[in-house]
């Protein structure tokens, strides 16, 4: 086991070339941020952007919707094009608007059409708090009943999740699949393609809440065969708070009236005619709802420059050496602590983020609050930690992990 030291740290981060990045984001002075998977930081490009459309408004006023190349009526076109290669889809496939929760409304609304036989919707018992408010929903709104035509696979050992136990479970009574890319308070990854596999030869369809993976982890949605995917684009993909969501859509969907339609989900051309008759896009563009959320919008296209820059094979690499040194980092000075590692270890079973258990993990997270470090709590006794493959350092996870272990010592 390898026993780090903070030269070695600093040596990894000197010979990083993903390294200078961190110099495009806005971080505090001696602040650790370890919170990029529930709100990423402002980047440069980000905060440009967004001053640019304020510019344009300031100027132009309603002219700013058709003037210039970043005329804001093109704005999600070119967000969804930049977000495809994160997601592995193509351009038409993605459409960058709403919000999470809306866009799994959305998509729901538009695909899930149970049968007497098949009507049930399964989702892992950990499942997002809102995920499972909307799915219910759904439920209810067409008559079914919220708990009973609810399938809530279980963890395997109140941890982790099973796709064995996931893919047993997806009977001919269930009609549709919702589960996260990487379960957010575990971290685990969860293995999308062979779940999507065993999805689409039983014809449930399968979507993914893909929050906590896109940015991070790659994606071949399309390749896969996923029906759906919905993710936010203010964690890794540092958006700015509340910023416009995303969501996918297979092209074999496409042409499906919307479920809940809006104007903008019309076609663009046709858009100021208003015609009566709604006359919906061919593409995923048709679950666009409403006008655009521009100042929202503005940092996610400002922060996906970051992005492309970097590309995302490299962000994923850089993202498993940083959760590594941390998982390194746990074994050596964590562990006999009465700290448990809940993560995975394998590195195709891990996001982008570490979850440790601890019986006193709200104090720690307050008492890392308290010393410079912005970590995560989650109820009851966990404490995640998420470096930014974008502007994390190797020093930083080593400076954390040095200062968990002091809190830990004088418990
Ligand atoms: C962050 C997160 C959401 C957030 O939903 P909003 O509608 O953006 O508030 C939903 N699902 C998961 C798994 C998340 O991690």
């Amino acid at each position: 086991m390898a026993e780090w030291s903070r030269e070695a740290a600093r040596a990894l981060d000197a010979a990083d070339a993903l390294g200078p990045l961190r110099e495009l984001f806005f971080i505090r002075p001696g602040l650790l941020y370890f919170n990029g998977n529930s709100l990423g930081l402002l980047s440069r490009p980000a905060e440009e952007a967004v001053r640019e459309v304020l510019d344009v408004w300031r100027s132009l006023g309603v002219d700013g919707w058709f003037t210039g190349p970043n005329a804001w009526l093109g704005m999600m076109e070119k967000a969804s094009a930049q977000i495809a290669p994160l997601i592995g889809a193509e351009p038409r496939e993605v459409t960058v608007a709403n919000s999470t929760t809306i866009n799994l409304h959305q998509l729901l609304s538009t695909l899930f059409r149970p049968t007497a036989t098949r009507r049930k919707i399964l989702v892992d018992e950990t499942v997002f708090c809102s995920d499972l408010y909307a799915i219910r929903s759904h439920l209810a709104l067409r008559g079914l009943d919220p708990v009973g035509d609810l399938v809530l696979v279980p963890t395997v050992d109140g941890v982790l999740l099973s796709e064995e136990m996931l893919i047993d479970r997806m009977e001919d009574d269930v009609a549709c699949v919702v589960l996260p890319s990487v379960v957010y308070h575990t971290g685990q990854l969860l293995d999308m393609p062979r779940l999507t596999a065993a999805a689409r030869q039983r014809e449930i369809l399968i979507g993914f809440d893909c929050s906590h993976s896109i940015g991070c982890v790659r994606h071949e949605l399309s390749r896969w065969g996923a029906d759906f995917a919905f993710w936010g684009n203010y964690k890794y993909l540092n958006g700015g708070p509340g910023a416009v969501g995303g969501l996918y859509l297979n092209r074999r969907h496409f042409g499906r009236a919307p479920g809940l339609a809006g104007w903008f989900g019309g076609s663009k051309d046709r858009l100021l005619e208003m015609p009566a008759q709604f006359d919906p896009a061919g593409d995923a563009e048709a679950l666009q709802i409403s006008t655009p959320f521009v100042l929202s919008l503005a940092p996610v296209l400002g922060s996906l420059s970051i992005i492309a820059q970097a590309g995302i094979e490299a962000l994923r690499a850089r993202s498993l050496r940083l959760n590594g040194l941390l998982i390194d980092l746990f074994d050596t000075r964590l562990a006999r602590r009465g700290v448990s590692l809940i993560t995975p270890r394998e590195d195709e079973r891990r996001g982008g983020h570490v979850s440790l258990a601890h019986p006193r993990a709200e104090e720690l997270c307050s008492r890392l609050h308290e010393v410079q470090v912005i970590a995560d709590f989650r109820h009851p006794d966990r404490l995640r930690l998420c470096p930014s493959p974008l502007y994390t350092s190797f020093e930083d996870c080593f400076e954390v992990m040095e200062r968990l272990e002091s809190i830990l010592d004088r418990l």
